[in-house]
Protein backbone atom coordinates (compact mmCIF):
# COMPACT_ATOMS: atom_id res chain seq x y z
CA UNK A 1 0.00 0.00 0.00
CA UNK A 2 1.00 3.44 -0.88
CA UNK A 3 1.11 6.18 1.81
CA UNK A 4 -0.24 9.28 0.77
CA UNK A 5 3.07 11.21 -0.85
CA UNK A 6 3.86 14.80 0.71
CA UNK A 7 3.17 13.70 4.11
CA UNK A 8 6.25 11.30 4.03
CA UNK A 9 4.36 9.20 6.28
CA UNK A 10 6.33 6.17 5.32
CA UNK A 11 9.66 7.19 5.54
CA UNK A 12 8.61 8.91 9.20
CA UNK A 13 7.37 5.71 10.24
CA UNK A 14 10.29 3.50 8.65
CA UNK A 15 12.86 5.56 10.71
CA UNK A 16 10.73 4.83 14.27
CA UNK A 17 10.79 1.27 12.72
CA UNK A 18 14.42 1.31 13.04
CA UNK A 19 14.49 3.29 16.28
CA UNK A 20 12.08 0.62 17.99
CA UNK A 21 14.20 -2.72 16.39
CA UNK A 22 17.22 -1.40 18.19
CA UNK A 23 15.84 -1.79 21.49
CA UNK A 24 13.00 -4.54 21.10
CA UNK A 25 15.01 -7.24 22.51
CA UNK A 26 15.67 -5.27 25.30
CA UNK A 27 12.58 -3.88 25.77
CA UNK A 28 10.82 -7.92 25.43
CA UNK A 29 13.77 -9.03 28.33
CA UNK A 30 12.93 -6.47 30.77
CA UNK A 31 9.03 -5.84 30.07
CA UNK A 32 10.16 -2.64 29.46
CA UNK A 33 7.75 0.45 27.94
CA UNK A 34 9.52 1.19 24.33
CA UNK A 35 10.68 4.24 25.57
CA UNK A 36 12.83 5.42 22.58
CA UNK A 37 10.38 4.09 19.62
CA UNK A 38 7.57 6.24 21.44
CA UNK A 39 10.17 8.99 21.74
CA UNK A 40 10.86 8.65 17.80
CA UNK A 41 6.85 8.56 17.26
CA UNK A 42 6.82 12.22 19.08
CA UNK A 43 9.40 13.23 17.20
CA UNK A 44 8.08 12.26 13.54
CA UNK A 45 4.92 13.69 14.96
CA UNK A 46 3.09 10.52 14.71
CA UNK A 47 0.75 10.43 17.51
CA UNK A 48 -1.29 13.34 16.38
CA UNK A 49 -1.50 12.45 12.10
CA UNK A 50 -5.24 11.46 12.64
CA UNK A 51 -6.45 14.14 13.89
CA UNK A 52 -7.93 16.90 11.52
CA UNK A 53 -5.71 19.07 9.86
CA UNK A 54 -7.75 22.13 11.21
CA UNK A 55 -6.97 20.88 14.77
CA UNK A 56 -3.14 20.51 13.87
CA UNK A 57 -3.29 16.99 12.92
CA UNK A 58 -2.39 15.91 9.18
CA UNK A 59 -6.18 13.97 8.36
CA UNK A 60 -4.55 10.63 8.17
CA UNK A 61 -7.08 7.76 6.93
CA UNK A 62 -6.97 4.45 9.01
CA UNK A 63 -5.56 2.37 6.14
CA UNK A 64 -2.44 4.86 6.31
CA UNK A 65 -1.83 4.30 10.36
CA UNK A 66 -3.03 0.43 9.85
CA UNK A 67 0.62 0.61 7.41
CA UNK A 68 2.57 2.55 10.13
CA UNK A 69 1.16 -0.53 12.72
CA UNK A 70 2.27 -3.01 10.63
CA UNK A 71 5.80 -1.58 9.52
CA UNK A 72 6.32 -0.97 13.43
CA UNK A 73 5.13 -4.64 13.82
CA UNK A 74 7.49 -5.72 11.77
CA UNK A 75 10.23 -4.51 14.03
CA UNK A 76 8.80 -4.49 17.57
CA UNK A 77 5.38 -5.52 18.17
CA UNK A 78 5.10 -3.56 21.69
CA UNK A 79 5.54 0.10 20.32
CA UNK A 80 3.38 -0.86 16.99
CA UNK A 81 0.61 -2.10 19.79
CA UNK A 82 1.36 1.30 21.77
CA UNK A 83 0.59 3.02 18.64
CA UNK A 84 -1.89 1.23 17.68
CA UNK A 85 -4.00 1.83 20.97
CA UNK A 86 -3.42 5.46 20.84
CA UNK A 87 -4.93 5.68 17.59
CA UNK A 88 -7.85 3.30 18.61
CA UNK A 89 -8.95 6.26 21.27
CA UNK A 90 -7.65 8.76 19.08
CA UNK A 91 -10.31 7.21 16.74
CA UNK A 92 -13.46 7.63 19.24
CA UNK A 93 -12.40 11.58 19.55
CA UNK A 94 -11.86 12.39 16.41
CA UNK A 95 -15.36 10.63 15.08
CA UNK A 96 -16.93 11.79 18.29
CA UNK A 97 -15.88 14.99 19.82
CA UNK A 98 -15.04 16.96 16.98
CA UNK A 99 -18.20 18.99 17.16
CA UNK A 100 -17.35 19.81 21.16
CA UNK A 101 -15.45 22.47 22.48
CA UNK A 102 -13.40 20.40 25.07
CA UNK A 103 -12.80 17.48 23.39
CA UNK A 104 -11.73 19.97 20.37
CA UNK A 105 -9.42 21.72 22.38
CA UNK A 106 -8.38 18.43 23.99
CA UNK A 107 -7.51 17.08 20.06
CA UNK A 108 -5.27 20.42 19.62
CA UNK A 109 -3.28 19.91 23.01
CA UNK A 110 -2.31 16.34 21.60
CA UNK A 111 -1.05 17.51 18.48
CA UNK A 112 0.90 20.60 20.21
CA UNK A 113 1.93 18.37 22.87
CA UNK A 114 2.15 14.93 21.01
CA UNK A 115 0.23 13.34 24.14
CA UNK A 116 -0.31 9.47 24.45
CA UNK A 117 -3.17 7.97 25.06
CA UNK A 118 -4.35 4.80 26.96
CA UNK A 119 -7.10 3.05 27.15
CA UNK A 120 -9.47 1.59 30.34
CA UNK A 121 -12.26 -0.45 29.29
CA UNK A 122 -11.08 -3.76 31.01
CA UNK A 123 -12.50 -4.18 34.94
CA UNK A 124 -12.55 -6.29 37.43
CA UNK A 125 -16.04 -8.36 37.62
CA UNK A 126 -16.07 -7.77 33.33
CA UNK A 127 -13.01 -8.96 31.92
CA UNK A 128 -13.07 -7.76 28.05
CA UNK A 129 -16.68 -7.37 28.02
CA UNK A 130 -16.56 -3.95 27.16
CA UNK A 131 -20.36 -3.01 26.71
CA UNK A 132 -20.19 -3.35 30.26
CA UNK A 133 -19.50 -1.62 33.06
CA UNK A 134 -19.83 -2.14 36.86
CA UNK A 135 -18.51 1.40 37.68
CA UNK A 136 -20.08 3.94 37.51
CA UNK A 137 -19.29 8.13 36.94
CA UNK A 138 -20.66 10.78 39.58
CA UNK A 139 -21.29 13.93 38.65
CA UNK A 140 -22.03 16.86 41.03
CA UNK A 141 -22.56 20.43 39.30
CA UNK A 142 -19.90 20.41 36.48
CA UNK A 143 -17.39 18.23 38.17
CA UNK A 144 -17.14 14.30 37.71
CA UNK A 145 -15.47 12.06 39.20
CA UNK A 146 -14.46 7.97 38.84
CA UNK A 147 -12.81 4.90 41.02
CA UNK A 148 -12.70 1.97 38.70
CA UNK A 149 -10.80 -1.33 39.05
CA UNK A 150 -8.74 -1.16 35.29
CA UNK A 151 -7.12 -4.79 35.71
CA UNK A 152 -5.45 -4.08 32.22
CA UNK A 153 -3.96 -0.87 31.00
CA UNK A 154 -0.96 -1.13 28.38
CA UNK A 155 1.19 1.83 29.43
CA UNK A 156 -0.76 3.38 32.07
CA UNK A 157 2.07 4.17 33.99
CA UNK A 158 3.58 6.16 31.09
CA UNK A 159 0.71 7.74 29.35
CA UNK A 160 -0.60 11.41 29.30
CA UNK A 161 -4.61 10.76 29.62
CA UNK A 162 -6.76 7.89 29.54
CA UNK A 163 -10.45 7.49 27.98
CA UNK A 164 -12.31 5.60 30.30
CA UNK A 165 -15.82 3.68 30.61
CA UNK A 166 -18.21 3.41 33.13
CA UNK A 167 -21.84 3.82 33.28
CA UNK A 168 -23.25 6.91 32.86
CA UNK A 169 -24.72 7.82 36.13
CA UNK A 170 -24.82 5.63 40.03
CA UNK A 171 -28.77 3.87 38.83
CA UNK A 172 -27.34 3.55 35.12
CA UNK A 173 -28.00 0.07 33.96
CA UNK A 174 -24.48 -1.77 32.78
CA UNK A 175 -24.53 -1.38 29.35
CA UNK A 176 -25.75 2.31 29.73
CA UNK A 177 -22.10 3.92 29.33
CA UNK A 178 -20.28 6.80 28.84
CA UNK A 179 -16.46 7.37 28.06
CA UNK A 180 -14.63 10.05 29.98
CA UNK A 181 -11.17 11.81 29.13
CA UNK A 182 -8.88 12.27 32.01
CA UNK A 183 -5.29 14.15 31.77
CA UNK A 184 -2.44 12.85 33.99
CA UNK A 185 -3.23 16.05 36.22
CA UNK A 186 -6.64 14.93 37.37
CA UNK A 187 -6.11 10.93 38.31
CA UNK A 188 -4.23 8.76 40.54
CA UNK A 189 -3.04 5.09 39.83
CA UNK A 190 -2.65 2.57 42.25
CA UNK A 191 -1.06 -0.59 41.41
CA UNK A 192 -2.72 -3.48 41.70
CA UNK A 193 -1.29 -6.13 38.94
CA UNK A 194 2.63 -6.72 37.69
CA UNK A 195 2.27 -7.43 33.76
CA UNK A 196 4.74 -10.06 33.75
CA UNK A 197 3.90 -11.65 30.48
CA UNK A 198 4.67 -14.44 27.93
CA UNK A 199 4.40 -11.83 24.83
CA UNK A 200 3.45 -8.37 24.27
CA UNK A 201 5.63 -7.50 27.73
CA UNK A 202 6.42 -3.86 26.34
CA UNK A 203 3.13 -2.94 26.75
CA UNK A 204 3.55 -2.81 30.10
CA UNK A 205 -0.22 -3.79 30.79
CA UNK A 206 -0.23 -3.38 34.62
CA UNK A 207 -3.50 -3.61 36.46
CA UNK A 208 -4.55 -0.76 38.46
CA UNK A 209 -7.26 1.17 40.78
CA UNK A 210 -8.02 4.43 38.83
CA UNK A 211 -9.37 7.08 40.68
CA UNK A 212 -9.68 10.55 38.69
CA UNK A 213 -11.36 13.81 39.37
CA UNK A 214 -12.25 16.17 36.34
CA UNK A 215 -14.82 18.75 34.85
CA UNK A 216 -17.90 16.96 33.51
CA UNK A 217 -17.27 18.68 29.85
CA UNK A 218 -15.14 15.58 29.50
CA UNK A 219 -17.23 13.34 29.40
CA UNK A 220 -17.86 12.06 25.51
CA UNK A 221 -20.58 14.13 24.39
CA UNK A 222 -22.62 10.21 22.95
CA UNK A 223 -23.41 7.12 24.78
CA UNK A 224 -20.65 4.86 24.44
CA UNK A 225 -22.25 2.49 22.97
CA UNK A 226 -22.15 4.68 19.75
CA UNK A 227 -18.42 5.27 20.11
CA UNK A 228 -18.10 1.37 20.62
CA UNK A 229 -20.14 0.60 16.97
CA UNK A 230 -19.30 3.37 15.34
CA UNK A 231 -15.51 3.70 16.04
CA UNK A 232 -13.74 1.79 18.45
CA UNK A 233 -14.32 -1.57 17.60
CA UNK A 234 -13.57 -1.48 14.07
CA UNK A 235 -10.46 0.41 14.54
CA UNK A 236 -9.47 -2.10 17.60
CA UNK A 237 -9.85 -5.12 15.54
CA UNK A 238 -8.45 -3.50 12.32
CA UNK A 239 -5.52 -1.77 13.28
CA UNK A 240 -4.61 -4.85 15.64
CA UNK A 241 -4.63 -6.93 12.67
CA UNK A 242 -2.31 -4.31 11.08
CA UNK A 243 0.10 -5.28 14.00
CA UNK A 244 -0.23 -8.34 14.13
CA UNK A 245 0.20 -8.89 10.35
CA UNK A 246 3.80 -6.75 10.75
CA UNK A 247 4.96 -9.90 13.17
CA UNK A 248 4.09 -12.23 10.62
CA UNK A 249 5.38 -10.13 7.66
CA UNK A 250 8.79 -10.57 9.61
CA UNK A 251 8.74 -14.06 10.45
CA UNK A 252 8.55 -14.66 6.74
CA UNK A 253 11.43 -12.54 5.88
CA UNK A 254 13.03 -14.07 8.22
CA UNK A 255 12.33 -17.71 6.99
CA UNK A 256 13.18 -16.25 3.42
CA UNK A 257 16.26 -15.17 4.32
CA UNK A 258 16.91 -18.61 5.60
CA UNK A 259 15.71 -20.51 3.01
CA UNK A 260 17.85 -18.42 0.10
CA UNK A 261 21.09 -18.19 2.37
CA UNK A 262 20.35 -22.79 2.11
CA UNK A 263 19.95 -22.05 -2.05
CA UNK A 264 22.85 -20.01 -1.76
CA UNK A 265 25.30 -22.56 -0.08
CA UNK A 266 24.07 -25.59 -2.32
CA UNK A 267 23.15 -24.18 -5.92
CA UNK A 268 20.68 -26.14 -7.75
CA UNK A 269 19.36 -27.57 -4.89
CA UNK A 270 15.96 -26.56 -3.25
CA UNK A 271 15.98 -26.21 -0.04
CA UNK A 272 13.57 -28.37 2.12
CA UNK A 273 12.03 -25.13 3.53
CA UNK A 274 11.10 -24.02 0.37
CA UNK A 275 8.21 -25.27 0.14
CA UNK A 276 6.75 -24.46 3.62
CA UNK A 277 7.46 -20.71 2.92
CA UNK A 278 5.43 -20.49 -0.11
CA UNK A 279 2.39 -22.11 1.94
CA UNK A 280 3.77 -19.25 4.47
CA UNK A 281 3.53 -16.84 1.60
CA UNK A 282 0.18 -17.91 0.94
CA UNK A 283 -1.46 -17.09 4.16
CA UNK A 284 0.53 -14.04 4.68
CA UNK A 285 -1.46 -12.85 1.63
CA UNK A 286 -4.73 -13.92 3.16
CA UNK A 287 -4.15 -11.93 6.03
CA UNK A 288 -3.16 -9.22 4.17
CA UNK A 289 -5.85 -9.59 2.02
CA UNK A 290 -8.45 -9.49 4.93
CA UNK A 291 -7.07 -6.43 6.88
CA UNK A 292 -7.12 -4.47 3.67
CA UNK A 293 -10.76 -5.47 2.97
CA UNK A 294 -11.93 -4.34 6.68
CA UNK A 295 -9.89 -1.27 5.80
CA UNK A 296 -11.70 -0.70 2.68
CA UNK A 297 -15.29 -1.55 4.39
CA UNK A 298 -14.79 0.34 7.32
CA UNK A 299 -13.53 3.98 5.10
CA UNK A 300 -16.54 3.15 2.76
CA UNK A 301 -18.64 3.00 5.75
CA UNK A 302 -17.37 5.91 8.20
CA UNK A 303 -19.70 8.35 6.69
CA UNK A 304 -22.84 6.36 7.02
CA UNK A 305 -23.65 5.73 10.87
CA UNK A 306 -26.84 2.99 9.76
CA UNK A 307 -24.12 1.31 8.15
CA UNK A 308 -21.45 1.18 10.88
CA UNK A 309 -23.93 0.20 12.96
CA UNK A 310 -25.39 -2.27 11.46
CA UNK A 311 -24.63 -6.42 11.62
CA UNK A 312 -22.75 -7.04 8.67
CA UNK A 313 -19.96 -4.30 9.50
CA UNK A 314 -19.82 -5.90 12.97
CA UNK A 315 -19.74 -9.55 11.90
CA UNK A 316 -16.94 -8.45 8.86
CA UNK A 317 -14.77 -6.60 11.94
CA UNK A 318 -15.09 -9.24 13.47
CA UNK A 319 -14.26 -11.99 11.18
CA UNK A 320 -10.89 -9.78 10.72
CA UNK A 321 -9.39 -10.04 14.00
CA UNK A 322 -10.33 -13.77 14.56
CA UNK A 323 -8.56 -14.45 10.95
CA UNK A 324 -5.93 -12.31 11.65
CA UNK A 325 -5.18 -13.69 14.76
CA UNK A 326 -5.32 -17.37 14.15
CA UNK A 327 -3.65 -16.98 10.96
CA UNK A 328 -0.71 -15.56 12.31
CA UNK A 329 0.34 -18.37 14.78
CA UNK A 330 0.24 -20.43 11.97
CA UNK A 331 2.34 -18.30 9.86
CA UNK A 332 4.99 -17.85 12.19
CA UNK A 333 5.00 -21.64 13.32
CA UNK A 334 5.74 -22.58 9.68
CA UNK A 335 8.78 -19.75 9.86
CA UNK A 336 9.65 -21.82 12.56
CA UNK A 337 9.92 -25.18 11.29
CA UNK A 338 11.80 -23.69 7.98
CA UNK A 339 14.20 -21.52 10.07
CA UNK A 340 15.01 -24.65 12.66
CA UNK A 341 16.97 -24.60 16.08
CA UNK A 342 18.33 -21.16 14.63
CA UNK A 343 14.77 -19.84 14.73
CA UNK A 344 14.38 -21.05 18.34
CA UNK A 345 17.11 -19.92 19.27
CA UNK A 346 17.06 -15.96 21.11
CA UNK A 347 19.95 -13.79 19.38
CA UNK A 348 19.91 -15.08 15.65
CA UNK A 349 19.26 -13.36 12.64
CA UNK A 350 16.37 -16.07 12.36
CA UNK A 351 15.06 -15.65 15.49
CA UNK A 352 11.18 -16.10 16.38
CA UNK A 353 11.02 -16.94 19.83
CA UNK A 354 9.63 -13.15 20.35
CA UNK A 355 7.48 -12.84 17.39
CA UNK A 356 5.53 -16.51 18.60
CA UNK A 357 5.07 -15.23 21.79
CA UNK A 358 4.03 -11.59 21.15
CA UNK A 359 1.25 -13.29 18.64
CA UNK A 360 0.01 -15.34 20.97
CA UNK A 361 -1.74 -12.36 22.41
CA UNK A 362 -3.63 -11.29 19.57
CA UNK A 363 -6.21 -14.47 19.80
CA UNK A 364 -6.80 -13.43 24.02
CA UNK A 365 -7.01 -9.53 23.52
CA UNK A 366 -10.77 -9.73 23.71
CA UNK A 367 -10.82 -13.37 23.83
CA UNK A 368 -11.88 -14.68 20.51
CA UNK A 369 -14.56 -16.85 22.29
CA UNK A 370 -16.09 -14.15 23.30
CA UNK A 371 -15.81 -12.76 20.01
CA UNK A 372 -16.95 -15.52 18.50
CA UNK A 373 -20.41 -16.04 20.71
CA UNK A 374 -20.99 -12.34 19.56
CA UNK A 375 -20.79 -13.13 15.72
CA UNK A 376 -22.58 -16.32 16.33
CA UNK A 377 -25.79 -14.37 18.08
CA UNK A 378 -25.63 -11.83 15.04
CA UNK A 379 -25.43 -14.57 12.57
CA UNK A 380 -29.17 -16.45 14.45
CA UNK A 381 -30.10 -13.11 12.38
CA UNK A 382 -28.29 -11.63 10.32
CA UNK A 383 -27.43 -13.50 6.79
CA UNK A 384 -23.81 -13.60 5.55
CA UNK A 385 -22.43 -11.23 3.13
CA UNK A 386 -21.12 -13.26 0.30
CA UNK A 387 -20.90 -11.03 -2.97
CA UNK A 388 -17.49 -10.02 -4.50
CA UNK A 389 -18.21 -6.75 -5.11
CA UNK A 390 -18.49 -5.42 -1.72
C1 LIG B 1 -1.37 -6.99 24.95
C2 LIG B 1 -2.68 -6.62 25.60
C3 LIG B 1 -2.93 -5.30 25.88
C4 LIG B 1 -4.14 -4.93 26.48
N1 LIG B 1 -4.35 -3.60 26.75
C5 LIG B 1 -5.50 -3.21 27.33
C6 LIG B 1 -5.73 -1.83 27.62
O1 LIG B 1 -4.89 -0.97 27.36
N2 LIG B 1 -6.89 -1.48 28.22
C7 LIG B 1 -7.85 -2.40 28.51
O2 LIG B 1 -8.90 -1.99 29.02
N3 LIG B 1 -7.66 -3.72 28.26
C8 LIG B 1 -6.51 -4.14 27.69
N4 LIG B 1 -6.30 -5.48 27.42
C9 LIG B 1 -7.30 -6.45 27.88
C10 LIG B 1 -8.16 -7.01 26.76
O3 LIG B 1 -8.76 -6.00 26.04
C11 LIG B 1 -9.22 -7.92 27.34
O4 LIG B 1 -9.95 -7.28 28.30
C12 LIG B 1 -8.57 -9.10 27.96
O5 LIG B 1 -7.79 -9.72 26.96
C13 LIG B 1 -9.60 -10.06 28.53
O6 LIG B 1 -10.45 -10.49 27.52
P1 LIG B 1 -11.75 -11.37 27.77
O7 LIG B 1 -12.52 -10.90 28.95
O8 LIG B 1 -12.46 -11.37 26.49
O9 LIG B 1 -11.19 -12.75 28.07
P2 LIG B 1 -10.78 -13.36 29.44
O10 LIG B 1 -11.18 -12.57 30.64
O11 LIG B 1 -9.34 -13.71 29.30
O12 LIG B 1 -11.69 -14.60 29.38
C14 LIG B 1 -11.31 -15.78 30.05
C15 LIG B 1 -11.83 -16.97 29.32
O13 LIG B 1 -13.25 -16.93 29.31
C16 LIG B 1 -13.75 -17.18 28.01
N5 LIG B 1 -14.85 -16.25 27.78
C17 LIG B 1 -15.05 -15.08 28.40
N6 LIG B 1 -16.19 -14.53 27.98
C18 LIG B 1 -16.71 -15.33 27.06
C19 LIG B 1 -17.88 -15.29 26.26
N7 LIG B 1 -18.75 -14.28 26.35
N8 LIG B 1 -18.07 -16.29 25.39
C20 LIG B 1 -17.21 -17.31 25.30
N9 LIG B 1 -16.11 -17.41 26.06
C21 LIG B 1 -15.85 -16.43 26.92
C22 LIG B 1 -12.60 -16.95 27.04
O14 LIG B 1 -12.54 -17.97 26.08
C23 LIG B 1 -11.36 -17.05 27.89
O15 LIG B 1 -10.75 -18.30 27.73
C24 LIG B 1 -5.11 -5.90 26.82
C25 LIG B 1 -4.86 -7.25 26.52
C26 LIG B 1 -3.66 -7.61 25.92
C27 LIG B 1 -3.42 -9.05 25.63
Amino acid sequence: MTLTVGKGLTERAERVSAVAAAHADDVDVKGRFPREAVDAMIAERLLSIQIPAALGGEDASVSEIAEICSVLGQTCSAAAMVFAMHHIKLSSLVSHGAGDAWHSGFMRRVSDEQLLLASATTEGGIGGNLRNSICAIEITDDTCRLTKDATVISYGAHADAILITSRAHADAASTDQVMTVFTRDQYTLEQTHVWDTLGMRGTCSDGWLFKGEAPKAQILPKPFAEIAAQSMLATSHLLWSAVWYGIAVNAVARAQAFVRAAARKSPGVTPPGALRLAEASNLLQLVKSNTIAGLKEYEAAKADPDRLSSMGFAVAMNNVKIASSETILTIINQAMLICGIMGYKNGTPFSLGRHLRDAHSAQLMISNDRILGNTSNLLLVHKQDTSLIG
